[in-house]
């Protein structure tokens, strides 16, 4: 099984991408879970049909440890199974903390008995701090594949560097690897130029640039991957070329960060003054 997981700063696109990319998987016929790393859990809710998955973290607050595994997990589109691991109490707790008790607590119940025969599982997680807590999935060998979504913008690469950090520091020990970046456009000037070449100082691969496109917004409102929404659509292709790539990726590796004045070298080489 491939433990893959999904960083990039908030709003970037990761919950999207993440669930339209398993609905390519699906198209070819994986089976796969989703399992939800961000307290706002709404990682599977186009997976889902927009149904409001009850979070493993609050049913573990409501029933004790008397939890079905059923409870927690929900299929959704194609069979994918559906988990959001969901937050601690506002103002109390360590959210990356919650996120490894989720997973214990799947691995405890079974989650990915043989049975299931589950060919990938797809962490989506918060990415804006990389501290100790959001690092937990990496720290405690749960994903073992990182991609980072990023675009052309000067936080959002700022943000994939410092999650490139976080990869190098437990890269060193474990087995976490850099799969490639991810670039969901945001129609910056020389955007795929700019995020191939970042790619290439942090040693890795543009592994796809998914396009900006409004098709997505759409099959959003109506609570659906566009690949479900419009399936005929070019931008369902550019997701199912993106699912394609991950499937066939071999190119695995420990990043090497830049420095803060490489990173603005790079914005000023091909970003607004090029
Ligand atoms: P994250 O999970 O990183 O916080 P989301 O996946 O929730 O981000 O995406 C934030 C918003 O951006 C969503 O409303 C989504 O519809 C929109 N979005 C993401 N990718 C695209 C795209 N390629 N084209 C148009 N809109 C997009
Ligand atoms: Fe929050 Fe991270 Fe601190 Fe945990 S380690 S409490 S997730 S900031
Ligand atoms: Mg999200």
């Amino acid at each position: 099984m491939r433990k893959i997981a999904i960083y990039g700063k908030g709003g970037i696109g990761k919950s999207t991408t993440t669930q339209n990319t398993v609905a390519g998987l699906v198209e070819a016929g994986k089976n796969i879970m989703v399992v939800g790393c961000d307290p706002k859990a709404d990682s599977t809710r186009l997976l889902l049909g927009g149904l409001a998955q009850k979070t493993v973290l609050d049913t573990l607050r409501e029933e004790g440890e008397d939890v079905d595994l059923d409870d927690i997990v929900i299929p959704g589109y194609g069979g994918v199974r559906c988990v959001e691991s969901g937050g601690p109490e506002p103002g109390v707790g360590c959210a990356g903390r919650g996120i490894i008790t989720s997973i214990n607590m799947l691995e405890q119940l079974g989650a990915w008995d043989e049975k299931y025969e589950i060919d990938y599982t797809f962490y989506d997680v918060l990415g804006d701090v990389v501290c100790g807590g959001f690092a937990m999935p990496i720290r405690e060998g749960k994903a073992e594949e990182i991609y980072i979504v990023v675009s052309g913008e000067m936080m959002a690469m700022y943000a994939a560097n410092n999650i490139c950090k976080g990869i190098q520091k437990y890269a060193q020990n474990g087995a976490v690897r850099l799969g490639g970046l991810i670039c969901n456009s945001r129609n910056v000037d020389h955007e795929s130029e700019m995020i191939e070449e970042l790619a290439r100082k942090l040693g890795t691969q543009m592994i796809h640039f998914v396009p900006r496109d409004n098709v997505v917004q759409r099959a959003e409102i109506h609570r659906k991957t566009v690949i479900e929404y419009e399936p005929e659509h070019g931008q369902a292709d550019q997701y199912r070329k993106l699912s394609n790539a991950i499937d066939s990726n071999e190119m695995f590796i420990i990043p090497t960060p830049l420095e803060m004045e490489e990173l603005e070298k790079l914005l000023i080489d091909f970003g607004i003054d090029a």
